[in-house]
């Protein structure tokens, strides 16, 4: 079966082309600067077919994206498909489905005035995810299924002791703020892999989801069930993050606005673009670039990761308390993936709940699902490379396969 994951911006549309019942990645690309002057690149997987770069590609609309998508994946030289037909259904990510969506869901036109109804709750993303959308059912017809796959719907399962905020409550009676959540994909992916790496059913298991990445989340999944996460009603709380502050007082909010006679809209965007370990450091949103930094004596380049890692800390800290224990902690994404040393930084000091000290050899793998634990640890330590997409593919086709 062969699977089109569909991820919709304003301005961009990324793709892969998969197949769910092997994972097999056939293709994979990116309309940019869509209304603009279009790039486009694709990226086919099979061997002795050529990739694309170009730029000006008249792609007014995301109609014209999905188009250029599709002319790439049966092109007669470089096509990893002979006809559009081989396409059996799209799998879109939808950032928000609010309360509506616990699970994902095939595209009708219900679900979609659904959505519509999230849109105030992701104004920048929701509206995009659904113009991707409507371009794919225009350019592919009615005949080919799509599935909306929800970054929120993971979260569903917290109780209301978790995802209740503590300010007037006709504040999520009338307008539904509350914790929401996102990355849920990504937890639900690894949560899953994770049980399968101990042998375990996850049924049985309490497990930290670390997505340690330009944006980042943890999540507390007890017997296979999110029941707390960092995110909240936006992806900006939660952790500091590249960019994005996470939690702070809110107070200090009306303090710079007067201080500096800043508007909501300046305000939001300090602490959305140039806050996170960027506004600590004033160096990058790049790990890669702060541990230059740091190692060249940089201090506030130190602060930032040390103020990240120590939040990570405490959250792993705090999950196990709200899960009473925790079997495995894991980490995923960015730098959850790929950087030893923050995870190193990330578990010391937690023996006293179970956590040895990491075995360093297997610490230094690269790209594969590795258990990291010190001997003997009770509570296991894996890094999972994450793989939304195909979560995506595996939904969509469970869905499609049922119709
Ligand atoms: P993501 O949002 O999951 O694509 O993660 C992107 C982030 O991962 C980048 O901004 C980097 O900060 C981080 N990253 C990637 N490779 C490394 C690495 N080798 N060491 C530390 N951080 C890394």
């Amino acid at each position: 079966m062969n699977i089109l994951v569909i991820n919709a911006g304003s301005s961009s549309l990324k793709y892969q082309l998969l197949d769910p019942s092997t994972g097999e990645l056939l293709a994979k690309g990116l309309c940019e600067r869509i209304g603009l002057d279009g790039k486009f690149t694709y990226k086919p997987q099979v061997a002795g077919k050529a990739g694309k770069n170009a730029v000006d590609v008249a792609m007014p609309t995301h109609s014209e994206a999905i188009q250029t998508v599709l002319n790439a994946l049966v092109d007669k030289d470089n096509g990893v498909l002979s006809s559009m037909s081989e396409i059996d259904a799209v799998g879109h990510r939808v950032v928000h489905g609010g309360e509506s969506f616990a699970s994902s869901v095939l595209l009708t036109d219900e679900v979609l005035k659904a959505i519509e109804e999230c849109n105030p709750l992701a104004p920048l993303h929701n509206p995009a995810n659904l113009i991707g959308i409507r371009a794919c059912a225009a350019v592919l017809g009615d005949k080919v299924p799509q599935v909306a796959v929800f970054d929120t719907a993971f979260h569903q399962t917290m109780p209301p002791v978790a995802y209740t905020y503590a300010i007037p409550y006709e504040y999520y009676e009338n307008d539904k703020v509350r914790r929401y959540g996102f990355h849920g994909t990504s937890h639900r992916f690894v949560s899953a892999r994770a049980a399968a790496m101990l042998g375990k059913p996850i049924e049985e298991l309490k497990i930290i989801t670390c997505h340690l990445g330009n944006g980042s989340s943890i999540a507390a999944v007890k017997n296979g069930k999110c029941v707390d996460t960092t995110m909240g009603l936006t992806p900006l709380a939660g952790l500091p993050m590249g960019t994005r502050a996470g939690d702070m007082d809110a107070g200090v909010m009306e303090f710079l606005m007067n201080k500096y006679n800043l508007s909501m809209s300046e305000m939001m965007n300090i602490l959305n673009k140039k806050s996170g370990v960027l506004g600590i450091s004033g160096v990058s949103s790049d790990f890669r670039d702060l541990d230059a930094a740091a190692a060249e004596g940089n201090v506030r380049a130190r602060l930032a990761i040390d103020v990240f890692c120590y939040d990570v800390k405490k959250y792993i800290g705090s999950y196990a308390a709200a899960m009473g224990g925790v079997d495995a902690i894991v980490f995923t994404a960015g730098v959850g993936e790929n950087s030893p040393e923050l995870r190193t930084a990330m578990t010391e000091g937690l023996s006293y709940m179970g956590v040895a000290p990491l075995n360093q050899e297997a610490n230094h793998k690269r790209g594969e699902e590795v258990d990291i634990s010190g001997e003997g640890s009770p509570v296991k330590v894996l890094v999972i490379p994450t793989n939304e997409e195909l979560m995506i593919a595996m939904d969509t086709a469970e869905i499609v396969e049922k119709l």
